[in-house]
């Protein structure tokens, strides 16, 4: 059976609860066990999907087609283990699956209630295809205290009881500031914040303490005291440089040692932390350096793009190259001010969007690319941007627009029910918005002599989307006698997966989301091609 680990955060959110999981589940692997890691969300959307990135930054999707809160991301990246639907759950979730159960008669006429029904969901997933794991991660959402998140942390103590104490563990991450008037370290925070979890019948093991300085001694032992955990077991994480020395600062303060110690369980092999030194020491050290302009709607969120700018970062330590992500809001983005601000630019991406604002700036950057001679990728939204972009500019087409902001124009770009007729798609409604996208990983095979075939170095590729939206297969022939390529193409021949173009030395449009998929230790060939080609632009 899978050990379980829990993990919540205190005083305040956005410790880094997400990292720290993630960082524990690399060095758990490395020491030869098999770990999964799962979140467990306590707002009432029933996924994020439906969510703006502004407020919850990107939606992260999984292989098997859930849309997932970001820090799922970090997992997948940290750990090389890809999330699957059942990694993520909401209290929406929980509640929608309770009350379908309520309304067909399955609780046989007991009174529904949070406690046992809702908690007993929330058990049921926790717990659900962990029997091959050695340990299963459980990061609990927001901060202890909060309303919304009870019914989990009532759940999880009950989880400690029903399986053994000696199965489950206890992390609390909290945050020790620093006062700098007084020049002090305080530990009260802490202590409130655990003391809150005492409450509800929860004490930790292991306290994680977010700091921006080292916390000395006798601080520790303060909260070691305080809070009833043992001096070994208060673990310090104070800023990284940059996230991936995350897993090398957790192994110096020992945390995966303590987490194995906890379960009476020996390192099966040594640590290997060489991959995240030698990506921290390009990450700081080198000089080389391209400016990529991101130019998309939700720029002034910085998590709103995350996978996205982690592999820009990943394409830039393959090719030794320190990527400064240059965020240009797109709404605010006009024509004439495009050669200005693009100056010192080496690469274009536009990354994924819906509606209709900013697009305009949007393909008027696209333009500038094509025309320069820019390295450019669009993803999803920004491969739609470009078709639109073509059709109007080279094909002469000016009316060409997307039925998803412009029902009048002519559908390049437009729901696939729009074009094809034979009824045999079950896509196409832009009625009812949550989780009827065309999500998850879908092939795309590659043709033969094109850029995009020897930029993967493979036939087929397996990606992943989400859109509704699609380019519409009907003028193929005509975009192509331009110069432009379909060079990829779903298994059916029907949707366009990836456009490039003939006489450009690195212009790439891609259907679905490459970022998803890449990873500090393996980065994806897409983006290591794009960074090589800003490169080579300067
Ligand atoms: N809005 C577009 C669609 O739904 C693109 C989505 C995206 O960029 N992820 O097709």
């Amino acid at each position: 059976m899978a050990r379980f680990i829990f993990v919540t955060g205190g005083v305040v959110s956005s410790l880094g609860k997400g990292l720290s999981s993630a960082s524990l589940a690399y060095l758990l692997q490395s020491r030869g066990y098999k770990v999964r890691l799962r979140k467990l969300d306590p707002y009432l959307n029933v996924d994020p999907g439906t969510m703006s990135p502004f407020q919850h930054g990107e939606v992260f999707v999984t292989d098997d087609g859930a849309e997932t809160d970001l820090d799922l991301g970090h997992y997948e990246r940290f750990s090389g283990v890809s999330a699957r639907k059942s990694d993520n759950i909401t209290t929406g979730k929980i509640y929608n699956d309770v009350l379908k159960k309520e309304r067909k008669g399955e609780y046989l006429g007991k009174t529904v209630q949070v406690i046992p029904h809702i908690t007993d969901r929330i058990k049921e997933f926790i717990k659900k295809d962990s029997s091959k794991e050695d340990f299963v991660i459980c990061e609990i959402g927001g901060i202890v205290g909060d309303i919304e998140s009870l019914p989990f942390i009532e759940a999880i103590r009950q989880f400690a009881n029903d399986i053994g104490k000696k199965n489950t563990l206890f992390i609390h991450l909290t945050l020790v500031p620093y006062l700098k008037s007084s020049d002090e370290i305080k530990t009260k925070p802490t202590q409130h914040s655990v003391k809150e979890l005492r409450s509800i019948g929860i004490q930790p093991d292991i306290i994680i303490c977010r700091s921006e300085r080292s916390i000395p001694f006798e601080h520790r032992k303060k909260i070691s005291l305080f809070c009833n955990v043992n001096i070994k077991n208060v673990i310090e994480t104070v800023d990284v440089r940059t996230i991936y020395e995350a897993p090398i600062s957790f192994f110096k303060e020992k945390l995966d040692i303590q987490v194995l110690n906890y379960f009476n369980l020996k390192s099966k092999k040594p640590v290997n932390l060489n991959p995240w030194k030698k990506i921290t020491k390009i990450i700081l050290q080198t000089k080389k350096q391209v400016n990529i302009a991101i130019i998309g709607k939700y720029v002034e969120l910085k998590d709103a793009y995350k996978s996205l700018d982690e592999a820009l970062t990943h394409g830039g330590i393959e090719n030794n190259t320190k990527v400064n992500l240059v965020r240009i809001d797109s709404e605010k983005l006009e024509a004439s001010e495009i050669p200005k601000k693009l100056r010192n630019i080496s690469g274009i991406l536009i990354p994924g969007g819906f509606g209709k604002r900013g697009t305009n700036g949007k393909i008027a950057a696209i333009k500038y690319a094509r025309n320069n001679k820019i390295p450019f990728l669009g993803i999803c939204y920004g491969m739609q941007m470009a078709i639109i972009e073509f059709a109007r500019n080279k094909l002469n087409l000016k009316k060409a627009t997307s039925s998803e902001f412009d029902k009048k124009g002519l559908p390049v770009i437009g729901l696939i029910n729009e074009w094809v007729k034979d009824g045999k798609t079950i896509k196409g409604t832009d009625k009812d918005l949550g989780g009827t996208m065309r999500l998850g990983s879908y092939e795309a095979k590659l043709r033969d002599n094109s850029m995009i075939r020897k930029i993967y170095g493979k036939k087929v590729v397996n990606e992943r989307h989400r859109h509704r939206y699609e380019v519409n297969i009907n003028y193929k022939d005509k975009f192509e006698k331009k110069g432009m390529v379909f060079s990829g193409l779903s298994p059916d021949g029907l949707l366009p997966e990836i456009i490039e173009l003939k006489n450009h030395p690195w212009f790439i449009g891609v259907q679905f989301h490459p970022e998803f998929k890449s990873r500090p230790l393996a980065p994806h060939p897409l983006f290591s091609s794009f960074i090589k080609a800003a490169k080579n632009h300067k």
